[in-house]
């Protein structure tokens, strides 16, 4: 079946307004088993509308739009639903009441504008909405779905979520599908790419995708199959063959982080970790404090932005930042060290870097990083590049 997603709003032609939307519902989609075929978006004219629905009704099985359900004049959505598919608005008492009641909750007296929102397209399916006064719709008409959802964020993912996925899940009954996505870190997507290759036997019920992201990039396992046990032999036949080839680089799967594994691996352990950031400032012991439990292996850490700062909060000594510079390997080396011994863990990590715009060289170009790491066994930095 083919899915088409339509954002409706002045503010996302304006670029204003980023569409999170779309974005939202196409992941959402795809990670339940449809395919998204479609996105677009349009303002909130009546006559684009029109056309962007007709469109899709001409092309797609099931539309869903998010946007302009609201009270105002420039909520229109279902003027243009009720044009297209040429029926009336008919007038809802017991939405009216609903409505009423929210703001009564609230201690408001309702707005008559509000009243609007209890009209809706003749034959309409309903999809309350926990959060705001806009319901979800659907119609249906010659094998066609039509699903339009209010513009905020946060409602259009509860009326989603709760009553859109469980509709569409028993309207198409799709096939049987597992999805397992393996986290990298390490290594560039072409490398990956040149590593799995050469022996990667895809059937047809199978599919591959590499989804770079700032600190690494995701393999996305796909399969379907008749059965779940079918859909999950196929997807774990995968994994374990790029577990083989590129295994070193995986740290996680799913919703893993790499700040949560490592803090796992922290606790089975039994050991703790410090933090010493220059450029970063701070960043690096922003990730690691964001996951629960982190004051287990976490006891802190320190920005030492400053040549003064690395010398007198971490003991970096002099010579070091005279002779190599802040941004050394040396200097990485000092910064763990000292870090470790100040707040007596297992192991510090240090990061410093040139981060620009200014204070690139030849030898050492802006994003010349190095990250230090002391253990009480072993102290050592390695350099990189990241670039811009
Ligand atoms: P309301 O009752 O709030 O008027 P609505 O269904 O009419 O709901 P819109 O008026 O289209 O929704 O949008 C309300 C707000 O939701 C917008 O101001 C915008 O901040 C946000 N929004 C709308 N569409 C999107 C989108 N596609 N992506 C992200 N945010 C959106
Ligand atoms: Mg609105």
């Amino acid at each position: 079946m083919k899915i088409e997603i339509i954002t409706i709003g002045d503010e996302i032609l304006s670029g204003h307004t980023v569409d999170t939307n779309a974005a939202f519902l196409a992941s959402s989609l795809t990670d339940n088993g449809f395919e998204v075929s479609f996105l677009s978006s349009t303002g909130d004219s009546i006559d684009m509308m029109i056309t962007a629905f007709r469109l899709a009704l001409s092309r797609a099985e099931i539309i869903i739009t998010t946007g302009g359900l609201g009270p105002t004049d420039d909520d229109i959505t279902k003027k243009a639903i009720v044009k297209v598919f040429k029926r009336n608005l008919i007038y809802h008492e017991e939405i009216l009441e609903d409505i009423k009641k929210r703001f009564e909750r609230r201690g408001l007296e309702m707005p008559a504008i509000n009243q609007n929102q209890a009209l809706l397209p003749q034959g309409a399916k309903i999809f309350p909405n926990s959060f705001g006064s806009a319901v979800g719709l659907c119609l249906t008409e010659n094998n066609k779905t039509f699903i339009s959802l209010p513009g905020v964020p946060l409602e259009a993912k509860q009326i989603f979520n709760d009553e859109v996925l469980p509709f569409l899940n028993n309207l198409t009954q799709t096939k049987s599908f597992k999805i397992i996505k393996l986290r990298t870190t390490g290594i560039i997507e072409s490398k990956l790419a040149e590593l799995i290759k050469p022996k990667l036997e895809l059937t047809s019920n199978v599919k591959l995708a590499y989804l770079p992201t700032y600190g690494g990039v995701d393999l996305r396992i796909m399969a379907t199959g008749e059965t779940d046990e079918e859909a999950e032999d196929s997807a774990l036949k995968l994994k374990r063959y790029l577990e083989t080839t590129v295994g070193k680089y995986i740290y996680g799967t799913d919703n893993d982080s790499l700040e949560a594994v490592i803090g796992q691996l922290l606790i089975d352990n039994d050991k703790t970790l410090a933090t010493a950031e220059s450029c970063t400032g701070g960043y690096l012991g922003s990730l690691i404090t964001s996951i629960p439990g982190a004051s287990g292996y976490f006891p802190g850490g320190v920005v030492t932005y400053s040549n003064e700062s690395k010398q007198r909060d971490i003991n970096v000594p002099l010579d070091i930042i005279e002779s190599h510079g802040a941004v050394s390997e040396e200097c990485a080396v000092a910064m763990a060290d000292g870090c470790r011994k100040k707040f007596d863990t297992d192991y510090a990590l240090s990061i410093t870097g040139i981060a620009g715009p200014e204070g690139g060289t030849d030898p050492k170009p802006v994003g010349t990083t190095y990250i230090g790491l002391a253990s009480a066994h072993n102290n050592y930095a390695r350099r990189f590049n990241f670039g811009n």
